[in-house]
């Protein structure tokens, strides 16, 4: 399994994950939500991670 970390003092709110992956990011008082932390596949979240300016998402295997 894998799980998301989010750093939400990184976090910027630019909302470019909730615009790759809307079921599971979403920006609420301008930061970024997870709905789903343990995961059983990386899926979508991998590219969030990736796109996400101020590296502000880690993935890490549990
Ligand atoms: S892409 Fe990164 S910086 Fe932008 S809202 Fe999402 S987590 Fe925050």
């Amino acid at each position: 399994m894998y799980q998301i970390k989010l750093n939400r003092e990184k976090c910027n709110g630019c909302g470019i994950c909730a615009k790759i992956y809307p079921e599971n990011w979403k920006i609420m008082e301008k930061k970024a939500h997870v709905m789903k932390f343990k995961l059983n596949f990386i899926g979508l979240n991998g590219k969030v991670a990736k796109e996400c300016p101020k590296n502000a998402i880690t993935i890490v295997q549990i």
